[in-house]
Parts: structure tokens; C-alpha cells; sequence
């Protein structure tokens, strides 16, 4: 950054919370109990098993990482000791809370004892779940798992929901600092994506003002890599790396699927995606997934096109760029495009202009008066195709909410609206409103009868 204006970094980090324990005791329930909050992201990528090891958690007002170690089993059954070693340790080094799951219905079991023997090692706050506590009889054996040396044990039902409120409200108040993510919780995310070697770490580094992000295999450090906040022109931005993430892995093979939803784990936090690109590798297949699943989470989305030091500018070479990014991302045709140089810096502070931009129309309201404005000249203009027979009316609009902008528009017929309709009035809405980087949603409903 050349401007004079100084980044400051002021915080890293989201505080992370593991579920571990043996295979089949109830870790990826209880994952999903705690997540089920949200919607899920699904992913199409052909080859790639959907993986839903990390998620961003907001549980009364507190935010954490939730880590599931458990997505890492090979076979469920397996009581592979090796596996469970590595799982814990995993959790010992890079979690701030551990939840320790046990099954109520098997009770302990003797590779509880190893588990609890190598959490003894940590200062950590460990929780020791009881999992399948269904019936009041089994939540009183829970008990007997206080033989493992803890102080108190919490039975709960992951399946059916049971006590998991109450357990979760010690949780987050063990989360170091409450409080102290005020900060990060206003201030732009930014989630620096693209497949490996495309300058994601070197964009960062720039950024940041630093020659490198240093990566130490000491507990507790590499995690410093994945959040900063920092501020720039007086405003407080997140960037979300997951170049960091990627060094994690502490097991070779976990690498690939640690970075895929590295990835997905970014998109879910951000507010605006970056979508890094290799000029010198021109548009891969493997940027537009990587934009595709930007769009589909909903995010705002800005196209960097990186290492452009190393292309020829003529006039021609750049129009033939500037059409082939075009077609390439043609399905995020709203995302501003930036072509920058990370190991320079050229270009790197108009990014922070453009995130500002794409922020404020991704949390844009359009009054409702003004938008029901726009929807009826709009569909005088070109009216949805009849349907059956019968007329398509579009009623009444309005937007439900914002990050990303979503409107519900009230229709006789949801069902008779076809995908180039709505098309259309997405496009015609981005030319009166502009929506410049921002995924839109509509939502076509029925209007309730009185
Ligand atoms: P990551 O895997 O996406 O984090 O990629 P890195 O930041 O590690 O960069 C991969 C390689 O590309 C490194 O050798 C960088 O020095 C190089 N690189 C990154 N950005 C640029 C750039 O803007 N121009 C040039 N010429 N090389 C770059």
C-alpha cells in the first residue's frame, strides 16, 4: 500500500470451539443441532464430498467456529486409536473450548479414559457431553462418567434437543473474552478466496504491510493467520485468509479437504468475497466453482485478477482480457472486476474503494414505496407470461432484508413465474438500483388470504 495510509492491525481471531470424541457417540448430530440454526451450504462440485467440518456459529449473541474433528473419520466404525490421538491433539492446539463427547447409552468406554488422559494435558475448558441421554434414567448414569476425573458432566440428547440450551450457555460463557469481538462484529469481512498458488497469501501480505505471514507449527500461532482485523482510512475491516486455514492441516492428506471448506467456511463468515485469479493461468474452471459457491452463499463478490505485472498491456491484450473475464463470469455479471498486482501492490488500495462500494449495496434497503415504484413500471413494461390460461399478476413487493438484498414479491401464481422472468426483473431492478456487486434474491410468494 503506497497511499501513505497506514493499516493498522488491531485483532485477530474468532475463538474456536471442537467436538471430538469416539466414532458413533453423536458428534456430527450434535454438530448439526448446534448449526441447524442456519441454512447449509450445499455444494455441486463434482468430486468433491461436501464437507461441513467448520461452521460459523452465533449462538445468543456470541460467535465462535465451530470445528467438527469427528468429519475426519475414515469408517464410523473404526475405533482407530491413532485417528482419536490425532483428532484431540487437532483440538488441543487450535480450540479455545473442547467438547468431549461420550455416548450415555454405551457408557465409558476405555478409549474415553485415553481421550481424557491427553485432554489432562491441556488448560483448556473441556466439557464432557454425555451424548443419547434420551430417558431420565440414562441422564442419571450420565453420572458415572464423573469417574474420568472432571467436575461435571452434562447429559444431554443431541437428537431430540435435550439440555443442549443449558450446556451451551456455559459454553459460550468459557469463549476467552465476550466481548471482545464487538470490533470484529462491525466491521466489513472480507474472505480472500482462489484456488492455491494464485497470490492469496501475497495479496494479504501486501495488504498488511508485511513480507511474510509467518507460519510457525507452534500451537496457537498458525490460527493467528485465518482473522485480521485491521484498520484502513478509519474503518475496521476483517480479512478472513484462507491461505492460513490451508496451513492448518498438521496431516498431509487432510490438506485438499481442509481447503475446500476452508473455502466454504470463509464464504460463510464474509460479507464480501474476493475472488482471486492467476492472469498468467488465464480463467480456469476452478474460479467460476469458486465464484459460483460465492454466489450461491450469497455474498458480495469483487473479481481480482492477480499478477498483472506479468501481462502484456497493449490496448488489444487488455480488451481481449477484459471480454474473456467477461464471459468467464458472466453468471456474476453484477461483481466489479480489479486487476492488480499483489507482489507490487499496484491497484492493491482501490480494492478497499471498491469493497466499501460493494458493502454499501449489499446492505442496501430500498424503501418499499419506491420499489413498488420500480416493480410497476417494470412489469407494465413486460408482463409475466400468462399461465394456464390465466393472467400472472405481480402484486406488491418488498424487501425482507439485506446481506445480500432480498425481495419477496407477492403473485397469484409463484409457480408460473419462469427463471427468465425473474431474469428480467433482476436485471431491469440492478438498472434503476444499481446493486453493484451484491447477489439479489427474489422470492416470489402468494398473498395470504384474509
Ligand atoms: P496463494 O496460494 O494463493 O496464497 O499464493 P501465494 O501468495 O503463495 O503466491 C503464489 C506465487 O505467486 C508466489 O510465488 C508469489 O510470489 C507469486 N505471486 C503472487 N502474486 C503475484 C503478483 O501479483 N505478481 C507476480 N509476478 N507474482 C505473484
Amino acid at each position: 500500500m503506497n497511499n501513505g495510509e497506514k493499516i493498522e492491525k488491531v485483532y485477530t481471531q474468532l475463538p474456536v470451539v471442537a467436538i471430538i470424541g469416539r466414532p458413533n457417540v453423536g458428534k456430527s448430530t450434535l454438530f448439526n443441532r448446534l448449526t441447524r440454526r442456519r441454512k447449509a451450504m450445499v455444494l455441486k462440485v463434482p468430486g468433491v464430498t461436501r464437507d461441513r467440518n467448520y461452521q460459523h456459529i452465533r449462538w445468543n449473541g456470541y460467535e465462535f467456529l465451530l470445528v467438527d474433528t469427528g468429519g475426519f473419520e475414515p469408517e464410523s466404525n473404526d475405533q482407530n486409536l491413532a485417528l482419536i490421538r490425532e483428532q484431540t491433539q487437532i483440538a488441543i492446539d487450535e480450540a479455545d473450548v473442547i467438547l468431549f463427547v461420550t455416548d450415555g447409552k454405551e457408557l465409558l468406554h476405555p478409549n474415553d479414559e485415553l481421550i481424557m488422559q491427553q485432554l489432562r494435558t491441556t488448560k483448556k475448558p473441556v466439557f464432557l457431553v454425555v451424548n443419547k441421554c434420551d430417558t431420565p434414567e440414562r441422564e442419571h448414569s450420565a453420572y458415572e462418567f464423573l469417574k474420568l476425573g472432571v467436575d461435571k458432566v452434562y447429559p444431554v440428547s443431541a437428537a431430540h434437543n435435550i439440555n443442549i440450551d443449558k450446556m451451551m450457555n456455559d459454553v459460550v460463557a468459557a469463549l476467552p473474552h465476550p466481548g471482545e469481538h464487538e470490533e470484529v462484529r462491525t466491521s466489513i469481512r472480507v474472505a480472500i478466496i482462489g484456488k492455491p498458488n494464485v497470490g492469496k497469501s501475497t495479496l494479504l501480505n501486501t495488504i498488511l504491510g508485511e513480507k511474510r505471514v509467518v507460519v510457525s507449527e507452534t500451537p496457537g500461532t498458525t490460527r493467528d493467520a485465518v482473522d485480521t482485523l485491521i484498520k484502513y482510512r478509519g474503518k475496521m475491516y476483517t480479512l478472513i485468509d484462507t491461505a492460513g486455514i490451508k496451513r492448518r492441516g498438521k496431516i498431509k492428506h487432510l490438506i485438499d479437504r481442509l481447503s475446500v471448506s476452508a473455502t466454504v467456511m470463509s464464504l460463510e463468515r464474509c460479507d464480501i468475497a474476493l475472488i482471486v485469479c492467476d492472469a498468467t493461468e488465464g480463467i480456469t474452471r476452478q474460479d467460476q466453482h469458486i465464484a459460483g459457491y460465492a454466489l450461491e452463499s450469497g455474498r458480495g463478490i469483487i473479481i481480482v485478477i492477480n499478477k498483472w505485472d506479468l501481462i502484456n498491456k497493449s490496448q488489444e491484450n487488455v480488451a481481449l482480457w477484459q471480454k474473456r473475464v467477461q464471459r468467464a463470469f458472466q453468471f456474476v455479471d453484477f461483481a466489479p472486476v480489479i486487476y492488480i498486482s499483489a507482489l507490487t501492490g499496484k491497484r492493491v488500495n482501490k480494492i478497499f474503494d471498491l469493497i466499501d462500494s460493494v458493502y454499501s449495496e449489499y446492505t442496501r434497503r430500498i424503501p418499499t414505496s419506491e420499489l413498488n415504484k420500480a416493480i410497476e413500471e417494470i412489469t407494465a413494461q413486460h408482463k409475466p407470461p400468462s399461465w394456464q390460461g390465466r393472467e400472472v399478476k405481480i402484486k406488491y413487493a418488498t424487501q425482507v432484508s439485506t446481506a445480500p438484498p432480498t425481495i419477496v414479491l407477492f403473485t397469484n401464481h409463484p409457480e408460473a413465474i419462469h427463471f427468465s422472468y425473474e431474469r428480467y426483473i433482476q436485471n431491469q431492478l440492478r438498472q434503476r438500483f444499481g446493486f453493484l456487486g451484491t447477489p439479489l434474491r427474489l422470492i416470489w410468494r402468494k398473498p395470504k388470504r384474509k
